[in-house]
């Protein structure tokens, strides 16, 4: 028996619960809020949470199996997971393999550029700021991470990148770029946390390039439920 207890925490797309049972777990609850652009842009996309609830634990699942250690633990119905309780690293960690959104801004480089080489990114967690880009250098000055916690998150992040792109390959999906967060258990082991989903993720399709993902929101571009829907029936064959 698994019951939530005390709300921990709410975010723009999820409430996290303290699990009554065990105090070394948490209840993660998904929501259909959607946001954008810090805050600015706000709405909601129908069944959005059940699609990022399933889709995150399903690429969960086979990044464990691969090696890579995440707070999943049970999925306990179409909105709710059960995870390990974590310190969050309060760093966004960005992979991108093809140039688009802030790096397309920064950058000047046309949206589809393909990168010579994988780019690793950081961004301070902090919604007052707007999440600013920083290096090791920053994360180090102010403390927000060790040099070996920093070495394990990035060698984690590329190895996802390679399992994550290889696999969504196989289901004509072509990973652009991504967001991850990581976290830290009791004894300082760093584990994958939060999601993974077309919330965090740019998906296009291989062959027609169609966006599958969250910039059809942010765009305006349309049939955003129809975009996250076609994410779960590709990879849970639903
Ligand atoms: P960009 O920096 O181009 O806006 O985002 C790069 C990638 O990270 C995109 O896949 C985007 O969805 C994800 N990302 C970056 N920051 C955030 C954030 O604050 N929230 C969410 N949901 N995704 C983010």
């Amino acid at each position: 028996m698994i019951t939530k207890g005390k709300m921990l925490y709410e975010g723009k797309a999820k409430r996290v619960y303290d699990c009554v049972e065990d105090p070394k777990m948490c209840i993660v609850s998904y929501k259909d809020d959607a946001t954008a652009f810090n805050g600015l842009k706000k709405g909601t996309i129908q069944d959005k949470g059940i699609v990022n609830n399933r889709v995150t634990n399903h690429l969960m699942k086979m990044l464990e199996k691969e090696g890579i250690p995440t707070h999943f633990v049970e999925e306990l119905s179409d909105r709710e997971t059960l995870v390990r309780k974590v310190r969050i690293v309060p760093l966004e960690v960005i992979v991108r393999n093809i140039a688009s959104g802030s790096l397309s801004k920064r950058l000047g480089l046309p949206e589809g550029t393909r990168l010579d080489s994988t780019v690793l990114e950081f961004c301070y967690k902090d919604d007052a700021l707007g999440d600013p880009m920083i290096n090791e250098y920053h994360i180090l000055a102010i403390n927000l991470a060790t040099k070996d916690e920093i070495h394990i998150i990035s060698t984690y992040a590329l190895r996802i990148n390679d399992l994550l792109s290889e696999y969504l390959k196989s289901f004509n999906i072509e990973l652009i770029d991504f967001k991850l967060e990581f976290g830290k258990l009791d004894d300082g082991t760093i584990v994958l946390a939060d999601e993974i989903s077309p919330d965090t993720c740019r998906f296009w399709d291989s062959v027609t390039k169609e966006k599958l993902d969250k910039d059809r929101f942010r765009q305006d571009l349309g049939n955003v439920e129809g975009a996250y829907q076609e994410i779960l029936r590709r990879l849970m064959g639903e």
